[in-house]
């Protein structure tokens, strides 16, 4: 599988690392709130990876974080910014852990309903203190981060020459055109340099999720979190790093400084990252009020797989904007496949070469895109017997995830069967007075027939 590194800016090879198996880590969800469906697009991400190694026969092991401390509101101007977990928990008047739970929990059932296969640990921060102020101590010894005058610990950005590779950005770049440059320091008194970052910030006795460390009570920031799980789960580097293209500066340049450092390693491979989902037109975003969760779909009778339909039909790098109509059509283009699966004969073998193809897309920088409109395309295709057509796309449902053999139990008759057969031939035979005939039959029967493209399908009343 050849996928777009970001810091390359080119197709890279993905290839197992020293561990024998391509371990891929992904950036997880802040358990503040339900997620959203822009965020479930990324996690898809890692799901179409690894079902894509799987076909191709590489073995892989794959780790989520949780954050469930330290993401601040504001994580480039850290004194102004407040946990978000904590902001939350405020607002519904409950203790922050229970709303970490609680979200962490949706967060694993959306990733359910969207076929999401589950990760092999989903590591939280709050559980891993011991492992971040040991890589802060790490830091502290080689040189590279210090504790400011305020009490915090910071990583010193010019200590690591590299800054920037990500994101293309270099620290004086940074200075000039950033946020960074209106940060006084008044606003935060214990950084030496305008572009350190905080590794551990010291708070007040009284601060809820707090711990206490050699250097005083605080919280972990959340960029030093990410690479101390990484590191802990992956000693021996990761081969693919997964996230929302928001991440790649400043989160995945600071982990990537803090990981580089401490390992003397270019410890990531491969920097992979999802473009954004948009809603109606802009960055689906909380802040936005343009958000829509994997409830709204349930409510409106919307399989949420269409939606997964909907990701895979447009490739991870463009920013694709959803509209419920796309989701609309989506639905029904797998409500249709999935009664035709079911409808056709059960004793078909599978077409090498259309499966070959097909897994081909996949390996190909996720050209999800391009295996829809193959498999469009075999739908369609009148020399495929059904019964080869069905055992090819039940194949290809490996890498696609949609359930492709999940059909409701057909609540029709045998004569209703019967007419929705007899229909469909009369049409072949360009018969179109029967077939209106018949189309009125089966509207008294409580079943509407459309024609499309694809042929005949039909919903019961
Ligand atoms: P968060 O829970 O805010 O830390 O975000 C979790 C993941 O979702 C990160 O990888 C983000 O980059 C990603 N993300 C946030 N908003 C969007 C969006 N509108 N479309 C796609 N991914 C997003
Ligand atoms: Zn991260």
């Amino acid at each position: 599988m050849r996928l777009y590194d970001t810091k390359a800016r080119e197709l890279i090879e993905v290839r197992p690392g020293k561990s024998g198996s391509v371990d891929i880590y992904c950036c997880g969800p802040t358990v503040y709130r339900f997620a959203h469906v822009g965020n479930m697009r990324t996690f898809l991400l890692g799901d179409l990876a690894r079902r894509t190694l799987r076909a191709e026969g590489t073995s892989y092991r794959y780790i989520q974080n949780i954050t469930d401390v330290g993401h601040l509101n504001d994580d480039v101007n850290i004194e102004s910014g407040e946990d978000k977990i904590l902001a939350q928990a405020k607002l519904e008047r409950k203790d922050p852990f229970e709303i970490a739970r609680f979200y962490e929990q949706t967060f694993h059932e959306d990733l359910e309903a969207l076929n999401i296969e589950p990760a092999d640990a989903y590591p939280k921060a709050s559980d891993s203190i011991g492992l971040i102020t040991d890589l802060i101590a790490q830091l502290i010894y080689i040189g590279a981060a210090y504790q400011g005058r305020d009490g915090s610990l910071y990583f010193a950005a010019r200590s690591f020459k590299d800054y920037g590779a990500i994101s293309h950005n270099s620290l004086d770049q940074l200075q000039a055109g950033h946020r960074f440059d209106t940060v006084s320091a008044d606003v935060e008194p214990g950084k030496k340099f305008h572009a350190d970052w905080a590794l551990w910030k010291s708070a007040s006795v009284n601060r809820e999720m707090t711990w206490q460390t050699p250097w005083g009570v605080g919280f972990p920031g959340w960029h030093i979190e990410c690479s101390a799980m990484s590191i802990h789960y992956f000693p021996q580097g990761i081969s693919l790093h997964l996230g929302g293209i928001d991440l790649r500066f400043p989160h995945h340049e600071n982990e990537r400084a803090q990981s580089n450092t401490a390992t003397n390693s270019e410890f990531v491979r491969q920097w992979v990252h999802g473009e954004h989902l948009l809603f109606d037109g802009k960055k689906m975003a909380k802040s936005s009020g343009n958000v829509l969760h994997i409830a709204d779909l349930r409510t409106r009778g919307i399989d949420p797989l269409a939606l997964r339909l909907l990701f895979l039909e447009n490739h991870y790098r463009t920013q694709m904007n959803l509209t419920w109509e796309s989701i609309q059509a989506a639905h029904t283009t797998l409500k249709r496949w999935r009664k035709k699966i079911a409808s056709w004969p059960q004793d078909g073998v599978v077409d090498r070469e259309i499966h070959h193809d097909i897994i081909n897309h996949f390996s190909d920088d996720l050209d999800t895109a391009g295996a829809i409109l193959l498999i469009r395309k075999i739908e369609r295709d009148e020399s495929i017997p059904e019964a080869k057509k069905r055992a090819t796309l039940l194949a290809a449902d490996a890498l696609l995830g949609l359930e492709l053999d999940h059909h409701d139990e057909l609540t029709i008759t045998h004569e209703v069967h019967e007419l929705l057969i007899e229909r469909e031939s009369a049409r072949q035979e360009h018969n179109w007075a029967r077939s209106d005939q018949l189309r009125d039959l089966l509207l008294a029967q409580g079943i509407r027939v459309t024609d499309g493209p694809e042929g005949q399908s039909w919903e019961a009343l």
